[in-house]
């Protein structure tokens, strides 16, 4: 017997479940992959533009995850990996007008003018400060400030998760976010004395079992996210969606729009319109991978609170504006990742990365690539603007930094309306209640972002244990 599945969203997440589950059950299964947009991928774009390669979202996962090696592996594409340079180690804070590098090492720490004198000492009386007994979720603002400090909120913590989430250091969930955080100060009563446990329990295992078993030796094991490197394509991160969309190319169905949703007695019937009119289908499973605002709607009429939990899983907004320059028209070297910008340095930008000296062939011989990053939970607003404003202000907001002597050779923005979603306070407990609400609605599944992770690594990471487990239940 055949079992009809269908995936909603054809992001990283929809396909990589979409490609679990035809390895794990071939012709048990017949899958069909809906995305509202022309073309599959959701977040995930690379284009080649007049030599520049232009990366839509993310430009690179890190090399911690074995999910994703496994993923590479299956679809043949290993050989397609780049490694990012030794010089993308070095990333940049701006503070005060200047870029500061930001400390790798306790020494570097010490010497770094990141933070001011009487906030490092602040910093080193972490280890003293009381853990905190109160229940229930904290802001990180609220939790680095009463660990590490105000001065570690602003010039580090703010920036930090502005560049991971888009997000709003204020509002954004320690528990959801800087999990490790949270619970390093719950098992250790600190934040510094759980690093120090941890270090010398790995090294004990280490010493007690060899190194673990690796899936790939481009495979990090490291618990420090310091130590774990970028990896891409050669082509860019949609080297891997445009394998997944390959494998999966009769299955994907886009530009369609899914017009009503119902319950069925064994499964679910969906109205799906495309260039041809409309169509009842019906499928025994379904898998919804749209960020969770988007997925509100398909549960309505199942389970109005369900909805409501997901409507509440915001996404911010963000505008990537990538600007090809002639390599002489930028004084500054362009010698690292890149930089974050705090928000009160008044920056309207907040970030640049420097593209094209992280990995080889993102710019033409002679030329370099930026990508400076607009809008986020702080300016949900600024992608409204016209491409014009947008490359003004990517322009004027990075000149006093980087030194242009010429216009850009190329110009292009993108636009994310469902940018990252927001893991902000309650996040957790959301999640608990929508685990518990979608456990008495049989045959609908979750998956993407906007639950458990928002990289690439723990979108494929979860879309391959959802589909474990569906596929666990067919067989
Ligand atoms: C600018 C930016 C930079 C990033 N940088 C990094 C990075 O460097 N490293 C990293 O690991 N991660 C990064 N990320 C995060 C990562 O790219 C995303 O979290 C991940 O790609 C999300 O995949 P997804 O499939 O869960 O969701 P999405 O990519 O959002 O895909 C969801 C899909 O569902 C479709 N959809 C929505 N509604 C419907 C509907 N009603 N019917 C049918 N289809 C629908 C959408 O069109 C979309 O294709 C970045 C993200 C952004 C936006």
């Amino acid at each position: 017997m055949t079992t009809s599945i269908g995936i909603i969203g054809a992001g990283v997440s929809g396909l990589a479940v979409a490609h679990s589950l035809k390895r794990l059950l071939g012709d048990k299964a017949d899958l069909t992959v809906y995305e509202k947009g022309e073309r599959p991928g959701g977040a995930i774009c690379s284009k080649r533009i007049d030599g520049f390669l232009v990366e839509w979202g993310p430009n690179g996962f890190l090399n911690n995850e074995p999910a994703t090696f496994e993923l590479i592996k299956e679809l043949g594409i290993r050989d397609r990996l780049v490694v990012s340079s030794d010089t993308a180690r070095k990333r940049f804070l701006l503070i005060g007008g200047a870029l500061h590098q930001i400390p790798l090492s306790p020494p570097g720490f010490l010497g770094t003018k990141v933070l001011p004198l009487s906030a490092k000492l602040r910093f080193a009386l972490e280890p003293f400060i009381k853990k905190r007994t109160a229940e229930g979720d904290e802001s990180v603002a609220d939790f680095v400030a009463r660990r590490f400090g105000r001065k570690a909120v602003e010039r580090m913590f703010d920036p930090l998760m502005s560049g991971i989430y888009a997000g709003n250091v204020n509002t954004l969930s320690i528990q959801s976010t800087l999990k490790v955080f949270h619970e390093m100060e719950q098992s250790h009563g600190s934040v510094v004395r759980g690093m120090f446990a941890r270090i010398k329990q790995r090294r004990a295992e280490e010493r007690a079992g060899g190194a673990p078993e690796k899936v790939d030796e481009l495979v990090s094991t490291s618990k420090n996210p310091m130590s774990n490197k970028l990896l891409s394509f050669a082509e860019g991160m949609n080297e891997l969606i445009g394998a997944l969309a390959d494998e999966l190319r009769e299955h994907i169905r886009s530009a369609v729009t899914i017009e009503s949703f119902a319950r069925t007695e064994k499964g679910f019937d969906l109205v799906v319109r495309d260039g041809n009119g409309t169509q009842t289908v019906h499928h025994d499973v379904v898998v919804i991978a749209t960020p969770p605002e988007q997925a509100a709607p398909f549960v309505a009429g199942l389970d109005s609170m369900l909805a409501q939990r997901l409507k509440e899983i915001k996404s911010s907004t963000i505008a990537v504006i990538g600007l090809g320059f002639k390599g002489e028209d930028i004084a500054n070297p362009l010698d690292g990742f890149g930089y974050l910008i705090p928000r009160m340095e008044g920056v309207r930008s907040l970030g640049v990365l420097w593209s094209s000296s992280i990995f080889p062939g993102r710019a033409p011989e002679g030329h370099k690539l930026l990508q400076i990053m607009i809008g986020g939970a702080h300016d949900l607003r600024a992608i409204e603007a016209d491409d014009q404003t947008l490359v003004e202000t990517a322009m004027k907001d990075a000149d006093p930094v980087l030194g242009f002597r010429g216009k850009p050779v190329l110009q292009r923005v993108i636009r994310h309306t469902s940018g990252i979603p927001q893991y902000n306070l309650g996040h957790k407990a959301r999640l608990q209640e929508i685990q518990q609400r979608m456990q008495c609605i049989d045959g609908l599944h979750l998956a993407g972002n906007g639950y458990f992770g928002i990289s690439a690594n723990d979108c494929i990471r979860h879309a391959r244990e959802l589909a474990g487990r569906i596929a666990a239940n067919i067989v």
